[in-house]
């Protein structure tokens, strides 16, 4: 039997008929029905151009409803969709194209030319934008295609996605992403998080990260609830349909920024059943004043590209702030010693392992990498490291990568960043290890002082004094204007390591 996850769509779609399924503040609109049939002739389109099953097809568009028709019409052919960051440049384009070797590039109208230069040099066939203008439009093209009605029959293994992960510790890797893994996330969230079709969700993020992808667009495809599709982030937007929107889905900024907005009340938000949020820590102390001022507890998950989502706080019960809840169900975790990968006992910091149907398959051309991460018995190394505390709910207490070994002591930049951040006169805060001439690594932190605050590198190394163990102690104490955030609100440690690398030389 075929498992192509775009069937389990498609019936949802059919059943929900003229109901909306993405709409947007400029008027805009797709019922469910239009999408389904519009996902058949954008699917005729893409056979046209030689698409066939298990061809890639690469995607760098503005956000729009006409994004996913074509990712929809992708899965209905049985391609792989593979979208990528609206941010990168034509020599990442390039990397990636080499890389993934497409069938097809959609590209964005302006880019066009570049586009079909970095095609032509990496051997993509096939060069298209999405619009409904202009030359190489495969709206247009839709419109005379024959539609393609039926929908390809795909195993549970064959891929449905390649997705890149955001390449916060290196390069980019892509994550080959199957029909099971997608499917199955999809179900267990809409039942986790209580999804109906009387949804209606504010999504306000990019869609080629999984978070906006694949947890918001699966998740409403699922349930046969709608969207609002808005271009970004904009809090006066924000705060005008919040009346109207019964889920949001945040990264942390989202939530930082709302809580400093004096409309930020119980009766804006009344509509509201849900807020999400996820990607990035989000702190205690903004989970706690999110819930003063709206009366929401917001619901933080934890997950990545190669996995899906992971673990939830629950949907009932309560929403342990700073933590990231427990697994979802079919999720399993374990928390291990992180060269042995034997199990540690509970309130121990370990590495966190993940098995489970939402698993990805492996790192695309990637092999070496792959048998690293994705262990013999199917647990994935996530490269973070967590602990679990007395009730079992998992705390994130930052990446492997970014830990600190200062002298032989282990330092979790998280724990001392939470006690820079309680020091009056500091906005945020992020801790790094640099190369230090005796202890391996010197424990550095790079503060963000708050506009009108007078800080100086010795007021922060005293505040510290009694509040650490002196092997957390910073040696030094940056002072910059803001830190570098990448567009899913983590702050880029890499950039930080390589301006300070040079300090305690
Ligand atoms: P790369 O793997 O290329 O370095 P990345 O790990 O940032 O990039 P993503 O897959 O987008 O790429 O992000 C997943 C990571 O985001 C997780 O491994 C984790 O570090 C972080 N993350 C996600 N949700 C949370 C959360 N709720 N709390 C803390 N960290 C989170
Ligand atoms: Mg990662």
């Amino acid at each position: 039997m075929s498992q192509n996850l775009f069937e389990t769509f498609a019936a949802r779609m059919q059943e929900r008929g003229d109901a909306d399924f993405i709409t947007t503040r400029d008027g805009r609109r797709y019922s469910h029905a239009a999408a389904l049939a519009a996902s058949a002739r954008l699917a005729g389109a893409l056979a046209a151009l030689g698409v066939a099953p298990g061809d890639r097809v690469a995607v760098q568009v503005d956000k729009s409803p006409e994004a996913i028709l074509l990712y929809l019409a992708c899965l209905r052919i049985g391609g792989v969709y593979l979208p990528l960051n609206t941010g990168y440049t034509a020599d990442e384009i390039r990397y990636f194209l080499a890389d993934a070797e497409p069938a097809l590039f959609v590209c964005r109208p302006a880019a066009l030319e570049q586009a079909r230069a970095v095609a032509s040099e990496t051997g993509c066939p096939a060069v298209e934008t999405l619009g409904t203008d202009g030359d190489g439009s495969l709206m247009e093209a839709a419109e005379r295609a024959t539609p393609h009605d039926t929908i390809e029959p795909r195993q549970e293994n064959d891929l449905a996605a390649i997705l890149y992960t955001s390449g916060t510790t290196g390069r980019s890797k892509g994550a080959m992403l199957t029909h099971r893994n997608l499917g199955s996330n999809a179900a267990t969230l809409v039942e986790a998080w209580r999804f109906t079709a009387e949804d209606r969700l504010i999504h306000a993020l990019p869609i080629f990260h999984t978070h906006g992808l694949f947890v918001g667009c699966n998740v409403t495809l699922m349930a046969g609830s709608s969207m609002l599709f808005l271009p970004s982030f904009d809090a006066d937007v924000i705060f005008e349909e919040l009346p109207r929107g019964s889920v949001m889905m945040g990264v942390p900024t989202f939530y930082t920024r709302l809580i400093q907005d004096p409309r930020l009340t119980p009766e804006v938000t009344a509509n509201m059943r849900l807020f999400v949020s996820g990607s990035a820590p989000l702190t205690a102390e903004t989970h706690r004043e999110f819930e003063q001022k709206s009366g929401h507890a917001i619901l933080e998950r934890y997950g990545m590209t190669e996995t899906n989502m992971n673990l939830s706080n629950p949907y009932d019960g309560e929403r342990r702030a700073g933590t990231v809840g427990m697994p979802l169900p079919g999720v399993e975790y374990r928390i291990t010693d992180r060269e042995t990968h034997e199990p540690l006992p509970n309130g121990e910091i370990g590495m966190l392992e993940i098995r489970g149907p939402n698993v990805f398959i492996g790192y695309w051309r990637m092999p070496e990498k792959t048998r690293e991460e994705l262990l013999e018995d199917g647990f994935f190394v996530t490269g973070d490291l967590a602990m679990v505390d007395e009730r079992g709910y998992v705390h994130i207490v930052g990446r492997d990568k970014d830990m600190v070994i200062s002298g032989g002591y282990n330092v979790y930049p998280k724990e001392v960043e939470q006690v820079i951040d309680e020091l009056e006169g500091v906005k945020e805060s992020a801790v790094i290890g640099v190369p230090h001439p005796d202890f391996g690594e010197g424990v550095t932190a790079v503060v963000v002082p708050e506009a009108d605050a007078r800080l100086a590198e010795r007021d922060v190394i005293d505040f510290l004094k009694d509040r650490l163990a002196k092997y957390k102690q910073p040696k030094r104490v940056l002072f910059v204007d803001a830190l570098p955030y990448n567009t899913m609100g983590k702050v880029q440690k890499n950039e930080l390591r390589k301006i300070y690398q040079d300090i305690y030389r």
